[in-house]
């Protein structure tokens, strides 16, 4: 590779890290990364550091938005998973269509989670396996339910996933477009204005019957339209019905409608539209217009894809290749966008991220690597049938993600004290912040010691099980031979040397205070090394004997969040 290319994917490689990070991508961060993503790179690393350091520097000075811009100029992040999209099928029809376009449609009335993204997910990864393009549109003509915080939430977090969009639409920009494709059907007389009562018309529909609007003529049509803009109509009284087949197997298909009339103002572009398209409609005139020829979504659309062939069908437009796919749960992932805003609007949630929940922003908040829920999609891949995922598989996938570079350190939960006499003496110890990887450098857990006694705090609940003459080792450290139990453990030292004996994580001067906040929502208190003080955070860390977590403040007390052991 040429150096100037090597630049180029070093440029992403910070871009990608300084836009994950709120603008400013750090240099051990991103050799890191490179390191895992390019290990033929090993080898020149002291040639590449000082390149990754200048680029560092420039881009920190980069505004949000430039960062942003140049990424995508430059291609986005860099791919990371070069095998598993090896691995993905090929699409039908990729051979014959010149490009491929796919698109991610979120609906921004609520978080995202687990099972949003498989949408996502592929449609970004077959994009970018074809050297295609990824459209991101928010979906959002339902103006009763859109909230305006979610079209952030879900960019924070598509770009947490790793997912880069070249295009961004959000259909409430775009009704003078559905509205020309509306009035072109009406002249056409393949779609009416009708202003029947609902239940008579569901009645003369299910029978295979026409109402008196479908006969009306184009010119009376366009009257009526021009009055359902106007507001001669309110709410409920007139709907624009695309003409189907009145005999459709499937009655839910016939006559469905297209554009109803909304009262409630919309929070992005208040009252300035009355007349909103339903899902059906926008979301076809958008995939052709924008080019789409491949659309990944869940099977419970398939209703929706024969509405949608009718207007496609109208216009002379070829309909994208859909793949399908079925549910993806997990337990307690079941609670709809709409029930988790209406708890937090409650309170009974703190938030989006409340860590009971299976939202990206939740999963994020207790530590999950952004890896994890890709290799979990891609090895699920496009399947019809609903899976349902386990949280211990997930556990699983992030656990083998996250023990690659999570740091190490010592909490103790509920602690009780330790005695330990005879100590010979002792330094503060220097202990590495990652088994495996030296690079991760190393900190340093001071001692209390006074004379030759020294004091340490340990997990109540490992002492309870221990005996007097029990002989135990405090980990990486030294072992110690149990002499009396009280209020607190009194130990005496017996030899540094390792041992085939439990091993306990243990703290001692300074350790700080600290909550971990659990999946469940209680918490656990303990105490910490004290470098925590000084780490910066948001960090995923591995507790010693306790589990993974992220680290969410250091001050004033610091408070973890629980991911899994
Ligand atoms: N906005 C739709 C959804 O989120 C998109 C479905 C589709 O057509 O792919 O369900």
């Amino acid at each position: 590779m040429a150096l100037e290319e090597e630049r180029a994917e070093i440029m992403r490689w910070v871009l990608a890290n300084a836009v994950e990070h709120e603008g400013r991508a750090d240099v051990n961060a991103v050799v890191k990364k490179i390191l895992a993503e390019r290990p033929q790179w090993k080898s020149r690393i002291k040639e590449l550091l000082p390149l990754v350091r200048g680029v560092v520097l420039e881009v920190n000075t980069m505004g949000a938005n430039e960062q942003e811009k140049m990424l995508k100029e430059l291609g986005g992040v860099p791919e990371t998973a070069k095998e598993e999209k090896r691995g993905l099928p090929e699409l039908p029809r990729a051979e014959e269509l010149k490009s491929i376009v796919t698109r991610f449609a979120p609906n921004p009335n609520g978080p995202l989670h687990l099972g949003h993204i498989r949408a996502a997910i592929l449609s970004h990864e077959y994009a970018r396996k074809y050297n295609g393009k990824f459209i991101l549109r928010f979906e959002d003509t339902n103006p009763e339910n859109v909230r305006p915080e979610m079209y952030d939430l879900i960019k924070q977090d598509l770009r947490w996933l790793g997912l880069s969009w070249d295009e961004e639409y959000v259909q409430s920009d775009r009704l003078n477009v559905y509205y020309d494709f509306a009035e072109r059907l009406l002249s056409e007389g393949k779609a009416y204005v009708c202003t029947c009562a609902v239940e008579q018309f569901r009645s003369l529909r299910d029978r295979g019957g026409a109402c008196a609007c479908r006969g009306l003529s184009p010119a009376e049509n366009m009257q009526r339209w021009n009055r359902m803009l106007a507001g001669d109509y309110k709410a409920g009284e007139a709907v624009l019905r695309i003409k189907t087949d009145l005999k459709h197997p499937n009655p839910a298909v016939r006559e469905w409608p297209a554009f109803r009339i909304v009262e409630t103002p919309h929070p992005r572009v208040g009252s300035k539209y009355r007349v909103w398209p339903l899902y059906n409609f926008a979301v076809s005139i958008d995939d052709h217009e924008m080019g789409v020829t491949h659309i990944f979504r869940g099977k419970e659309h398939e209703v929706n894809e024969e509405r949608q062939r009718f207007l496609y069908a109208h216009l002379g437009w070829e309909y994208p290749v859909a793949i399908q796919y079925g549910r993806l749960s997990i337990p307690g992932g079941e609670l709809s966008k709409t029930a988790i805003v209406e708890a937090v609007k409650k309170g009974e949630l703190s938030g989006y991220n409340d860590v009971r929940l299976a939202t990206l922003a939740a999963l994020r908040r207790r530590g999950f690597l952004p890896e994890t829920l890709k290799k979990v999609i891609m090895d699920l891949g496009a399947t019809l049938v609903d899976s349902s995922l386990s949280w211990e598989t997930l556990y699983a996938y992030n656990r083998k993600f996250a023990d690659l570079k999570a740091m190490r350190l010592f909490f103790v939960p509920d602690p009780i004290e330790i005695l330990v006499r005879k100590t010979p003496s002792l330094n503060d110890v220097r202990l590495r912040n990652h088994p495996s990887n030296p690079e991760a450098g190393e900190r340093i857990v001071p001692i209390d010691r006074r004379g030759s006694e020294a004091r340490f705090w340990i997990p109540k609940a490992d002492a309870v099980k221990w005996k007097e003459g029990d002989i135990v080792r405090l980990k990486d450290l030294m072992n110690v031979v149990i002499k009396r139990k009280g209020v607190r453990i009194e130990a005496e030292f017996f030899g540094f040397g390792l041992l085939d004996v439990p091993k306990i994580q243990w703290v001692s001067r300074g350790a700080l205070e600290m909550d971990v906040l659990m999946p469940d929502a209680t918490t656990i208190s303990g105490l910490v090394e004290p470098t925590v003080a000084s780490l910066t955070v948001p960090l995923i860390v591995q507790f010693e004997r306790f589990g993974f977590a992220r680290i969410e403040r250091v001050s004033p007390k610091p408070l973890a969040v629980f991911a899994h052991t």
